[in-house]
């Protein structure tokens, strides 16, 4: 008999650490990113505690409504672990001893020079029937479970280091050749445009359309348009999406795209610099280095990031910079015309195509009423123009936010100069 088609699956994470929140669940969100890969459609998540008879009716409960049901954690030595056996008495199966696994976790005791208690047998018995998936990540074998009707019950070790690659590597390709459509998605990247304004540029038939769609996502310093796909293979799920950012292309957005599953925008900056063979220097107050430190985590980017100064006191703008005391005694150390003044004076230091500067205040003390806590103005200069602009974010935001969104927006104001794309020509 053909294995029937699995469309809706259930996640349920074991652990009464989970349920008083020790730790977070993480299992849960890294399961159904997987699942959404594989087209299949999660419709609940839950978590139970260490308690078989919870355990059981939520098993049953998650059976009766979903095709896949796939469990985390409860799977080690111990006596609280009993996911195997809950499963096992509500699948109707005895438990054997599977003499593999405990070959297996014999051969990972001795290898890590740990000593084998009598419980790590437990790990070993399987219910009758299991799929065994091998674990070398642990101790702790996965499993799987298929009933007469087709329904299937997946159980996972809880530890995330084990449980991904098992995920990735065992339990992806059991249940490939059930699933029946595949979900793909791209990201496009906006810089300069806001989510309103994107979503006004967008004709509507993009914005309603089943398949791909189309979703907006506001993220720090930039939007983001989600376009996924719904198609029998990658090949097929991937051509829709490109049909649909093509089109996107066709529409106002076009020039604020920035990238297209880029990773960050440092990424995209750095890979911009190199193409056109520019160079950029940081000049940063606020961001205390954060700038030159994204742009120095790629790799390649000494082709493009000439260095960058931290120029935290009124003395060293001066000193370092160059920054005349008398505009910063006129205007304020966080002001526009210091921040104008640092890109420029980065600029001739560093001898360099661009650069940036930060000047802000990043809270949770210090601000002014003019420029409250969360006011950044950034500059970015090149031979020919120097612009700034004013960053007003809330100054409940805490300092680690101000400062990281802070240098996105930094870092995306520079690709915007080099695009041409729309940055105020007034000075704040
Ligand atoms: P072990 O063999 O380590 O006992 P197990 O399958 O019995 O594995 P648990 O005992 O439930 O798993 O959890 C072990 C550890 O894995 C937890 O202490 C926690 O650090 C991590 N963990 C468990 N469940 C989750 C989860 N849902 N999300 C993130 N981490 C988890």
């Amino acid at each position: 008999m053909k294995p029937s088609v699995i469309r809706q699956a259930e996640i349920l994470c074991v652990g009464t650490e989970l349920l008083i929140g020790d730790i977070v669940n993480t299992n849960a969100a890294y399961i159904a990113r997987r699942l959404a890969t594989l087209g299949i459609g999660v419709y609940r998540q839950s978590v139970v505690g260490d308690n078989p008879a919870r355990l059981a009716e939520d098993l049953r409960a998650a059976l009766d409504r979903v095709d896949l049901v796939i469990t985390s954690g409860g799977l080690g030595p111990t006596y609280d672990d009993l996911t195997k056996e809950t499963a096992a008495a509500v699948f109707g199966r005895e438990m054997f001893l599977h003499e593999e696994s405990l070959a297996r976790i014999e051969a990972y005791f001795a290898a890590t020079g740990r000593v084998m208690t009598d419980n790590n047998r437990k790990q070993a018995m399987m219910p009758q029937g299991a799929v065994v998936f091998p674990n070398d990540y642990g101790t702790a074998p996965a499993l799987a479970l298929v009933r007469e009707d087709g329904k299937t019950l997946v159980m996972l070790p809880g530890p995330p280091r084990e449980l991904e690659p098992l995920f990735r590597e065992q339990v992806e390709p059991f249940l490939h050749p059930r699933c029946d459509a595949v979900l793909f998605s791209r990201n496009i990247h906006i810089a300069g445009m806001g989510e309103s304004a994107v979503e006004n540029a967008l004709p509507r038939d993009l914005l309603e359309s089943a398949n791909p769609t189309l979703a907006p996502y506001c993220a720090e310093g930039e939007v983001r348009l989600r376009v996924t796909a719904k198609a029998p293979d990658e090949r097929e799920a991937a051509a829709l999406c490109d049909s649909m950012i093509e089109r996107i292309r066709q529409t106002p957005v076009a020039p604020y795209i920035y990238g297209i599953d880029t990773p960050s925008a440092e990424a995209a900056l750095v890979e911009l610099l190199k193409a056109r063979g520019l160079t950029v220097a940081t000049a940063e107050s606020c961001t205390g280095g954060l700038i030159a430190k994204r742009l120095t985590d790629i790799s390649g980017c000494s082709a493009a990031v000439a260095g960058g100064a931290v120029t935290y006191q009124t003395r060293e703008k001066t000193a370092i910079l160059g920054v005349d005391p008398a505009l910063i005694k006129a205007h304020s150390v966080v002001s526009p015309q210091v921040a104008e003044a640092m890109a420029k004076g980065a600029l001739a230091r560093f001898d360099t195509d661009l650069a940036i500067a930060t000047t802000g205040f990043a809270g949770p003390g210090g601000g002014t009423e003019r420029d409250p806590v969360g006011t950044v103005y950034i500059a970015v200069a090149t031979k020919k123009e120097v612009h700034c602009r004013r960053l007003s974010l809330s100054p409940w935001r805490d300092r680690a936010y101000i400062r990281t969104v802070a240098a996105t927006n930094a870092i995306l104001d520079a690709w915007r100069l080099l695009n041409d794309v729309h940055l105020p020509k007034e000075r704040p």
